[in-house]
């Protein structure tokens, strides 16, 4: 029987499977590879997935949803049409349509697939997509990372030479940016990072916003409809500026009648230069996460739709000094790949299978004594953002009081430097003799494995023991609750203390860029800034200040290693 490779998007969802020694990609109904993931209720009750649904966004959007995929594993509801539906809901109408177009492509039932699904899925997401299959009437044993699948598509037929490869996913409305070695028959996503505020949708709206500048509009005085209809007219003018050199976008409605302007990739650079600059700081951000040199990436795989646009493929391209791979379809590469992943599944004579393994997208530790403002316990990671799973690490810890008897052990995911901000998961407490300050000691152990189950042990050196078990499903409720105290404790910050405090943002945004020994060291040293300025000693702070700066100057060469050009100086696409 056929297992199918299905690749769920936020935007667009396709289908492949394997067949007659190779993967095919199947059409749906309309002839299209490509199925907007969209879902609408029509007024007779019927379900409409795909393009039609689409349509429908601006004419009954009320009745539709879109973008679901954003919400997996949430407990949010979606109103469409009076109903009420869970996102794994409409994401299983998207699977059930692309499961009916396989069986009508196929000729026959198919009741297994790989899905693919973001390397930074928490396990809540993971088992969410898992069920929507299972409501499509499909058995998902096994999930892809997504930039796992566009790196097997992109070394399909080339033999089994090891490599590493960064993926650069960029969709209709995030980033994902991903290193993927492949080492013997093992394929892992080594470092993930990425911006899921920034999407093909975006150049759309700097489209419109440039026409408007440009054709004297007011954006914001037009009605949703009018708005709707030009952000349309921009995503046509962006896909045929892939392929043409200009294009002429028109608006009909306004007071002026009929205007227009002649669209071009140098006036689109122009108008979104914002959005470009943007794209290199996840690309950083993993090659420093996994401390790999451009140099050392052999292939760089664009794939996601946007990745079309010559003047992202010219950007990117220029920033890592190297072409994207040829013969890579940014729309097609990771439903190819989950094909391919199908096949192995299905032991396809000809396919070797290979070991897709999975990394931690977050840091996880817990809570320790700040000594420079007791009321703002510090982060101690244990488990460190992209640690290959499954990942078992130690740390030991002991009292910070005379005769402490009573431990807690706070559990926290996020790489902010104090627990606080960061999400808290989980708590455990042990009992330990009364000694003086430091001389009992507990081993806190994380035990974290690609199911997303995180197990915590806690032993005391006099002999107690405790566990806590957590599932990454636990988070969301803890997550909305932290906004609200960050919402709570918003206040103004006192004018004579910034520039201290502007050392401090400086030493916390190198704190959540690095990892390791340097992240280690960049705590340490605010840790003791951060004392120095608690004594209020005007030079000594000030001489603080200067050791500080200089070290993280320091710091901010070495990451720059890795530094790639921020400003597109002037090139031509
Ligand atoms: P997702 O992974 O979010 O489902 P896709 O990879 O399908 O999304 O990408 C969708 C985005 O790609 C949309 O914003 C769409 O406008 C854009 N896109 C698709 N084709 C092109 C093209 N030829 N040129 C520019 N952008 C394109
Ligand atoms: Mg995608």
């Amino acid at each position: 029987m056929a297992v199918i490779g299905i690749d769920l998007g936020t935007t667009n969802s396709l289908v492949a499977c394997w067949r007659g020694g190779r993967v095919e990609l199947i059409p749906n109904a309309l002839g299209e590879f490509l199925t907007p993931s969209v879902v609408s209720l029509d007024e007779d009750g019927s379900l409409l997935v795909g393009q039609a649904a689409r349509e429908r966004l601006v004419s009954h959007p009320e009745r539709t949803a879109s973008c679901f995929k954003r919400e997996m594993g949430t407990g949010k509801r979606c109103d469409l049409g009076g109903r009420s539906f869970t996102p794994e809901e409409l994401s299983s109408f998207v699977l059930r349509q692309l499961r009916e177009d396989a069986e009508a492509y196929l000729g026959e039932p198919v009741t297994e697939a790989v899905v693919s699904v973001p390397a930074y899925f928490a396990e809540a997401q993971r088992s969410a997509t898992k069920r929507a299959g299972a409501l499509a009437g499909l058995t998902v044993e096994r999930l892809v990372n997504e930039p796992s699948a566009a790196a097997v598509a992109a070394h399909a037929g080339d033999g089994d030479a090891d490599r590493v490869c960064l993926v650069f996913d960029f969709g209709g409305g995030t980033l994902d940016v991903s290193l993927v070695e492949r080492f013997e028959n093992v394929v892992s996503v080594t470092a993930v990072s990425g911006d899921n505020r920034l999407g093909g949708r975006d150049f759309d709206m700097a489209i419109v916003t440039g026409f408007c500048q440009d054709c004297g509009l007011d954006f914001d005085t037009l009605s949703r409809q009018q708005r709707e209809l030009l952000l349309r007219q921009a995503e046509s003018c962006k896909v045929a500026l892939t392929t043409q050199k200009s294009v002429l976008m028109l608006y009909t409605g306004g007071e002026n009648g009929t205007v227009s302007a002649e669209l071009t990739n140098e006036w689109l650079i122009r108008k979104s230069a914002d959005l470009f600059k943007r794209l290199t700081a996840p690309i950083r951000k993993v090659l420093l996460d996994s401390g790999t040199p451009p140099s050392a990436v052999d292939e760089l795989v664009m794939v996601g739709g946007s990745s079309r646009m010559p003047s992202v493929r010219g950007y990117v391209a220029r920033a890592l000094g190297r072409d994207p791979a040829s013969g890579v379809q940014p729309d097609t590469a990771i439903a190819l790949g989950a094909g391919l992943c199908a096949g192995m599944k299905a032991r396809a004579e000809g396919l070797r299978e290979l070991a897709l393994t999975d990394v931690c997208p977050f840091t996880l530790g817990i809570d320790v004594q700040n000594h420079a403002d007791y009321s703002q316990p510090l982060m101690s990671p244990i488990i460190e953002r992209n640690s290959v799973l499954p990942s078992s690490k130690v740390q030991t810890y002991c009292t910070s009081q005379d005769n402490q008897t009573l431990l807690t052990v706070n559990v926290y995911q996020g790489e902010n430097r104090y627990a606080q901000n960061n999400t808290l998961l989980g708590s455990v407490q042990i009992h330990v003799p009364a000694a003086p300050q430091g001389e009992q000691t507990i081993d806190v152990r994380f035990t974290y494995d690609i199911n997303g189950i995180l197990e915590v042990d806690v032993a005391a050196k006099a002999g107690q023991t405790a566990r806590l078990l957590l599932k990454s499903g636990d988070v969301s409720q803890a997550e909305a609750q932290r906004r609200m105290r960050e919402l709570a404790s918003l206040k103004l910050h006192p004018r004579d203390q910034e520039q201290n405090r502007a050392i401090i943002a400086r030493g916390e945004r190198l704190y959540a860029i690095t990892v390791g020994e340097l992240r280690s060291q960049v705590a340490a040293m605010l840790d003791w800034f951060q004392r120095q300025v608690a004594k209020q000693e005007t030079l000594q702070i000030a001489r603080a200040a200067r050791r500080v700066s200089a070290y993280f100057d320091q710091v901010e060469a070495f990451t720059g290693e890795v530094e790639l050009p921020d400003s597109m100086g002037d090139w031509d696409i």
